[in-house]
């Protein structure tokens, strides 16, 4: 991880725990990465590997009532973003940061036009009036490949098509020009060629209007072409933070051999292995987080277990003393 005032964005040892009666669950494990302006980062991992947890917590939009920090710290332009108050979040939010998410009926609300959510967020973040906001509403529908925007602003979210309703959902989380945008897993719910359309936007409009982008995802093959970096996530652990070149030319971590493994579009990518054809699963699945036992948490399902890796915690450590790549796993000490 890099350290520095230069940074948008610091995670340092931040852990993140449920409250229950008897023993509160640890699901966030001392995460540490740091993200610069106008980076793009992926956090890839399967399904309860804590990466939308990790996304949430970046915006402090978990459930307090649900779960509590343990640990560490989340900076945000070098202020932390877990002391502020609710008003200084919402300050941040939709202003400063911004969030889109798979579906986007989750964050547009149905009984308003598009153009009226857009406009609301307008006026509340940057103060504009209603003529001004009407105009920005239809530059930013069209700046998000909207056709006949001056009629589609007055649509209602149900009356646009899937790949429709997330591109207005992006054009309002973009309204303000956020520094950062974080996407989280955007195109699961839509059509292949929708996803690449909505791919392209995210990476289009993050280079005309320079923000950070952390896309949050599932599926590692996406990551190719929008991100700069990938942070490699299980059972609540960082396992590998690499550049994106270095990741799919020589992927460290076992877990992240497995995922590019069972990628179907091998050819695309520019691991060794890129010749072969057959799809590899990775067995087993991700075991729930309060039934891990000691030691290496992915050691169940890993090829190349040792008898260390059923004792001990790998910590996650910088690959030939390097900041750039790190990696969590016995292989590499
Ligand atoms: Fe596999 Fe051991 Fe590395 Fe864990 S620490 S990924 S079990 S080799």
């Amino acid at each position: 991880m890099l350290n520095g005032p230069d940074n948008l964005l610091e995670l340092r040892d931040f852990s993140l725990t449920l409250k229950r009666k008897k023993t509160p669950l640890p699901l966030l494990k001392g995460l540490s990465f740091s993200l610069r302006p106008g980076e793009s980062m992926a956090i890839v991992g399967e399904s309860g590997c804590g990466k939308t947890l990790t996304a949430r917590s970046i915006m402090k939009l978990y459930d307090e009532r649900s779960f509590e920090v343990s640990g560490g710290q989340i900076l945000f332009k070098g202020r932390d973003i877990l002391g502020l108050s609710e008003a200084e979040l919402r300050g941040l939010r939709g202003k400063q940061m911004a969030m889109i998410f798979q579906e986007p009926m989750t964050a547009l609300n149905p009984v308003f036009t598009i153009g009226d959510q857009i406009e609301e967020a307008l006026s509340l973040h940057l103060d504009m009036g209603k003529k001004e906001s009407l105009m920005r509403a239809v530059e930013l529908l069209e700046q998000v490949g909207i056709p006949e925007a001056e009629y589609r602003i007055h649509s209602y979210p149900h009356e646009l098509s899937g790949g429709m309703r997330q591109r207005a959902m992006i054009a309002m989380a973009i309204s303000c020009n956020p520094t950062l945008l974080i996407a989280d897993e955007p195109t699961t719910a839509l059509d292949v060629t929708v996803q690449a359309q909505i791919m392209e936007l995210l990476e289009r409009l993050r280079e005309e209007i320079g923000m950070a982008l952390i896309l949050v995802t599932h599926d590692l093959g996406i990551v190719w072409s929008v991100a700069e970096r990938v942070i490699i996530m299980y059972a609540g652990y960082i396992v590998e933070n690499s550049p994106v070149n270095d990741l799919f030319k020589d992927p460290l971590h076992p877990y992240t051999q497995g995922l590019l493994r069972s990628i179907p579009q091998q050819d695309v990518y520019k691991w060794k292995d890129k010749g072969r054809r057959r799809l590899d699963p990775i067995p087993g699945n991700v075991p729930a987080m309060d039934q891990l036992g000691p030691g290496c948490p992915f050691r169940p399902r890993c090829p190349k277990e040792m008898k260390v890796c059923k004792e001990i915690l790998p910590p996650l450590t910088g690959v030939n003393g390097s900041d750039l790549r790190e990696v969590r796993c016995h292989l590499y000490p």
